[in-house]
């Protein structure tokens, strides 16, 4: 089945981001529909005619937005019953209700929004509680048309209650034989490619099943995959997707921190939980990022215990007991001052571990020796002390970031240790 969603508007070629189109292949997913396409069309009579043609002939479910409204750039209704050959008919019913929304405001209505009371011949109407213009189900199978074809108004206030009352249920019921089921899992430390690279047989294998999709997201230094199956039988999409995901950890093995809603804090913070341990950190170049993040975990005080920014040397050597040898021999942003953080938060915070970050996040401050970028993230715990030099690129929120996780993964896989 090949489904595409058209969102119409000119605004939403120049700047004017399409929130319409993420919103319905969301909820299409949801009911186990997958969008093959999405577009954005300008209000051009020649560009809408040539596209609903196209869409005609590949689509079996076409989700229209925008372009329904009273004004002369309204093409979508008329362009739609030109290329399907309809007529557009006179609905009384429609009519009044346009009639009833301005008089209820104490309006008086525009002759302009006469022309949204037409609809195309055939189509089922979808009420517009919220508008004036109402929606279409067009399907009809004696003009030898495959496709469904929806039309909805573009201001998402209007298009979101159709959804979600009418046209949801409306292709649930038809479709509701088959079921869609998706597992999502979460690296760090691999580029996208190489994950693409990893997990390529895998993906090869299953394709030829027919059965399987595979997305891949990656953000500031963290790559997320998503796989889904689809069919008619529940237990054989359970059966594939458990295969395919002793495969996935196969492949990538501690590259992946988490599933689902999981995040590189949340895993962190459970392990910590679990093995009744206790954080402390001690931030320069993440300013305070690791901290945030930590605490944005519910229940984070059982083991999360202080947190100190020590941007300043005076900081680093009053409060954490950096030795002022150490920072005048290697400089701040060292494996030897990085280390040293770890182990005074640690004893400060009177902690299991003590987490600490320092490096150079830029624009300024970058050296041949030392460019921007360079971070050093070390690890204090009661057994033993880690430090690991890291070349980040991007500007300086970006650069932050990438420590932030960096840090976050470091304190996950020395827990992960304590676990095997
Ligand atoms: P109206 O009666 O408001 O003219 P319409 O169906 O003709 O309804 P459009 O004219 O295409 O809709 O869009 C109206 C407004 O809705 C746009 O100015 C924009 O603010 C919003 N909108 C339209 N399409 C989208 C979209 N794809 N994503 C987000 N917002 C949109
Ligand atoms: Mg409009």
């Amino acid at each position: 089945m090949y489904t595409e969603i058209i969102c119409i508007g000119t605004e939403l070629l120049r700047g004017y981001v399409d929130t319409n189109s993420a919103y319905i292949s969301k909820e299409l997913a949801d009911i186990g529909i997958e969008v093959n396409l999405i577009s954005n069309l300008e209000d051009k009579e020649r560009i809408l005619e040539e596209f609903f043609k196209k869409a005609l002939k590949r689509s079996q479910i076409i989700i229209i937005t925008g372009g329904l409204g009273p004004t002369f750039d309204d093409l979508t209704r008329d362009i739609m019953a030109k290329v399907m050959n309809l007529k557009l008919v006179f609905n009384k019913e429609i009519m009044h209700n346009i009639a009833a929304h301005f008089a209820k405001r104490n309006l008086k209505m525009p002759q302009e929004n006469e022309k949204q009371a037409y609809i195309i011949e055939g189509a089922k109407i979808i009420p517009n509680l919220t508008g004036t213009a109402p929606g279409m189900i067009i399907q009809l199978k004696e003009k030898d048309f495959k496709s469904i074809v929806i039309m909805l108004p573009g201001p998402p206030s209007e298009m979101q209650p159709m959804m979600k009352k009418h046209i949801l249920p409306f292709l649930k019921a038809k479709y509701e034989h088959k079921i869609r089921k998706a597992i999502i899992f979460h690296t760090y430390g691999l580029t996208e490619s190489v994950v693409a690279e990893k997990i390529r047989n895998l993906v090869q294998m299953e394709k030829k099943l027919g059965k399987l999709n595979f997305g891949l997201q990656a953000y500031t230094s963290l790559v997320d995959i998503e796989i889904s199956a689809q069919g008619e039988d529940e237990i054989l999409i359970d059966e594939i997707l458990l295969k395919v995901k002793s495969e996935i950890y196969q492949c990538l093995k501690d590259n992946i921190y988490g599933e689902k809603q999981e995040t590189l804090e949340s895993v962190a913070g459970q392990l910590l939980n679990k093995q009744k341990l206790t954080l402390a950190v001690a931030e320069s170049c993440s300013g305070g990022l690791i901290a945030h993040k930590v605490t944005d975990i519910a229940g984070s005080s059982v083991y999360f215990k202080q947190g100190v920014i020590a941007y300043s040397n005076e900081v680093k050597i009053n409060l954490l007991g950096v030795k002022e040898e150490v920072l005048n021999k290697f400089g701040s942003v060292s494996k030897e001052v990085a280390l040293s953080m770890a182990q005074g938060i640690k004893r400060l915070a009177q902690t299991d571990i003590g987490l600490a970050t320092t490096g150079i996040a830029g624009p300024g401050g970058g050296s041949l020796i030392k460019p921007i970028g360079l971070v050093y993230v070390s690890l204090a715990s009661n057994s033993r002390e880690i430090c690991e030099e890291y070349r980040f690129v991007g500007k300086r929120e970006k650069i932050k970031e990438q420590v932030k996780n960096a840090a976050l993964n470091l304190l996950r896989k020395e827990l992960m240790l304590n676990r095997n």
